[in-house]
């Protein structure tokens, strides 16, 4: 077998693409650029380590499920003048993951509480975190489900390995006494132990109304609040100013 069939079967072997793909055409760079035999065993391997790297990016963003994706470059701060855009950009560093921090987006439909969620969330994704995203409903509707099927805590427990849970639209949907019992284990469970994201279009003030008693609502409240930056945002939605905009040109 030649020289080079015989590295590509021991490259495959190895599993090691990149080197596979790039070595030929490296060898030759390295050989008419007088690189030593170390820089080009160096360039070979930052490759690979990058192609690594992103693939595990593109794998957390899978598995954080978001709806659609969404980057703070296509959010317009100067559409959003209640919003405190330095507050935004410290909270995209994503160091309050690493605080166990929640954070909170308060504020009518429409301005922009999903968009930051999001932007945030596949942030995080970039930086190695793992998270997960869903509706308040959805999340509650699979916690119920592994209620009635005795997988109540090997759900939890598979919740507790993502680094930051995005809980959106709370307080679009009431829930019923078994709903909001699950809520609550599951916001008990991270706290102080994973962050959330929740955005709701309620004051705290209103939760109870969504909750299934006031008891539950303060109690959740309360561990929410306890490690958190809240988000107030305020102004009108989003999706109809750029129609009115649109009308008017
Ligand atoms: P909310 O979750 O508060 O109801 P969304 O984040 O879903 O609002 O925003 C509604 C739509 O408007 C989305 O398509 C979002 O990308 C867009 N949007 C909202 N605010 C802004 C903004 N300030 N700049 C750019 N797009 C925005
Ligand atoms: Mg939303």
């Amino acid at each position: 077998m030649n020289e080079d069939l015989l590295l590509e079967e021991h490259l495959k072997i190895l599993k090691l693409p990149s080197f596979l793909n790039s070595y030929q055409r490296l060898a030759s760079e390295s050989s008419r650029g007088n690189r030593s035999y170390t820089e080009f065993l160096a360039c070979l391997a930052e490759e690979e380590v990058l192609r690594r790297q992103e693939n595990a990016i593109q794998r957390r963003i899978k598995a954080a499920k978001f709806p659609v994706l969404k980057t703070l470059d296509t959010f317009d701060f100067a559409a959003q003048p209640s919003l405190n855009k330095k507050e935004i950009l410290q909270l995209y560093d994503c160091h309050f993951i690493d605080d166990k921090m929640n954070l909170i987006f308060v504020g009518p439909c429409g301005t922009g509480k999903t968009h930051l969620s999001i932007a945030i969330g596949l942030k995080a994704c970039t930086k190695g975190y793992k998270v997960f995203c869903d509706t308040a409903a959805s999340l509650i509707n699979n916690l119920m489900e592994a209620k009635n099927e005795y997988r109540f805590s090997k759900k939890l427990k598979q919740l507790s390995g993502f680094d930051l849970i995005i809980c959106d639209e709370l307080g679009y949907i009431p829930f019923d006494r078994q709903g909001t019992d699950l809520l609550f284990q599951l916001v008990a469970a991270r706290y102080e132990q994973g962050s959330m994201i929740i955005t709701t279009n309620l004051p705290f003030s209103d939760w109870s109304n969504v909750f299934h008693d006031s008891a539950t609502a303060a109690a959740v409240i309360d561990r929410l609040v306890h490690h958190s930056v809240i988000v107030q945002i305020k102004g009108e939605s989003f999706r109809l100013a750029s129609k009115v905009s649109e009308k008017q040109q």
